[in-house]
């Protein structure tokens, strides 16, 4: 697989989103309205520096022109529009606001020389390991080789995070190889949303830190890969998943969303939902007759979840969330070859005595070498807690 600092944000955003787009490659035409628009600034601001590196001067009013021609011309059914107060034109106007005013800012651009515009650089992390990018411009202000980036979304972030950031940095390390006089590289950032720019610089120590951290977290996505182990990780960022339609968390939510009240009321996964709701309301006052009821309520859903391949079931107050953990335990009679693996790879101090609850830890955080995990996991018998968490659903 060929890396790249997205793909990666992927990966840590949620590994069932990489799963979904790298591995399996599912299709998806839903594009946020904040890509589109952002893709249409870029090449807007493609533009102006590419014309201007043939003599070309675009007034502010050709550029827009041109950035409404490539709204109209790229504008496709599927785009969504997750802030439903906000139509497409007040997303289209946030677009000629960011445009006009870093014109206004910027003009006549010839602060520096732009010497790539969009430009694929491979990125050289050592040790056989590489990762592609591409930067919005690379230019050259006297003797400082510049990285910029325009971002359009709506929060900008801090110096010190800037400081921390890993894209530009990655990029930086392309460009000291292809050019070898670089002996300064600045990172820059126009936070288009405020017009602002910020600027950050690494050194060579940090840069060699940068490759170590990206190397680690390559093997990790490539243990993931083996393993087959990519757990969805729920966040606000859900609402912008374009494979949320596949995804266990979100799937019954969308479908039963879409039904009329009648049908919501008649789903299979709603009725099961609300039926566990209302045992689990009675349990205090008859726990005795009503547990078997509770346990079947419980074991239908937990078998339609199975059916359905999904996690989260939508009731009418409640969503059920079916969890499923990993639980390893340790047989009384494998507990000596255990600890005799772990004094010899030398692990035996991080899990003193043996705590078997922390080896379970250890082992399922992926944090040790695979060999080693591998052979502790085949003295070990594999097992999975299920549990089901009743969740108040949010008012929409
Ligand atoms: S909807 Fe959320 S949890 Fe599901 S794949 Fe997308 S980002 Fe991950």
């Amino acid at each position: 697989m060929i890396y790249s600092h997205s793909r990666l944000g992927t990966f840590e955003n949620c590994p069932l989103k990489f799963k979904f787009k790298y591995i399996d490659r599912l299709e998806s035409t839903i594009e946020g309205i904040e890509t589109f628009m952002g893709s249409r600034v870029h090449e807007t601001l493609e533009k102006l520096y590419r014309d201007k590196r043939f003599q070309k001067n675009n007034s502010l009013e050709e550029l827009l022109a041109f950035y409404t021609q490539q709204w109209e011309k790229n504008w496709h059914e599927n785009i969504k529009i997750v802030r439903k107060e906000y139509t497409a034109d007040n997303y289209k106007k946030m677009g000629e606001k960011y445009i006009s005013e870093y014109f206004e800012q910027y003009k006549p651009f010839d602060q520096e020389k732009t010497l790539g515009l969009e430009e694929r650089v491979t990125i050289d992390l050592g040790l056989g390991y590489k990762l592609q990018g591409i930067i919005d411009r690379l230019a050259l202000a006297g003797s400082v080789y510049e990285i910029h980036d325009y971002k359009t979304n709506m929060n900008p972030r801090s110096q010190e995070e800037l400081d921390k950031d890993r894209q530009l940095a990655l990029y930086s390390i392309a460009v000291k190889e292809k050019f070898p006089d670089a002996k300064k590289i600045e990172l820059v950032w126009h936070y288009l949303s405020i017009a602002k720019e910020m600027r950050s610089t690494r050194t060579e120590k940090q840069l060699e830190e940068l490759k170590k951290e990206i190397r680690l977290l390559i093997d990790k996505i490539e243990r993931s890969k083996e393993e087959d182990f990519f757990p969805a990780k729920e966040s606000a960022l859900c609402a912008w998943c374009e494979f949320a339609e596949f995804c266990p968390r979100q799937k019954h939510l969308l479908e039963t969303a879409k039904l009329s009240p009648t049908q919501f009321r008649k789903n299979d996964g709603v009725k099961l939902v609300n039926k566990y709701v209302h045992l689990e309301s009675l349990k205090r006052e008859f726990l005795e007759k009503i547990e078997p009821e509770i346990e079947k309520a419980r074991l239908d859903l937990l078998e339609y979840s199975k059916q359905h391949s999904i996690e989260n079931i939508a009731g009418s107050d409640f969503i059920a969330r079916i969890r499923c953990y990993p639980h390893l335990s340790f047989p009384p009679e494998e507990r000596s070859e255990i600890k005799r693996i772990l004094i010899e790879s030398k692990k035996i101090n991080e899990v003193l005595d043996i705590n078997y609850y922390e080896l379970a830890k250890k082992l399922n955080s992926k944090e040790w070498d695979s060999k080693l995990v591998k052979k502790i996991l085949s003295h070990a018998l594999k097992n999975k807690n299920v549990r089901i968490y009743l969740g108040k659903k949010k008012n929409e």
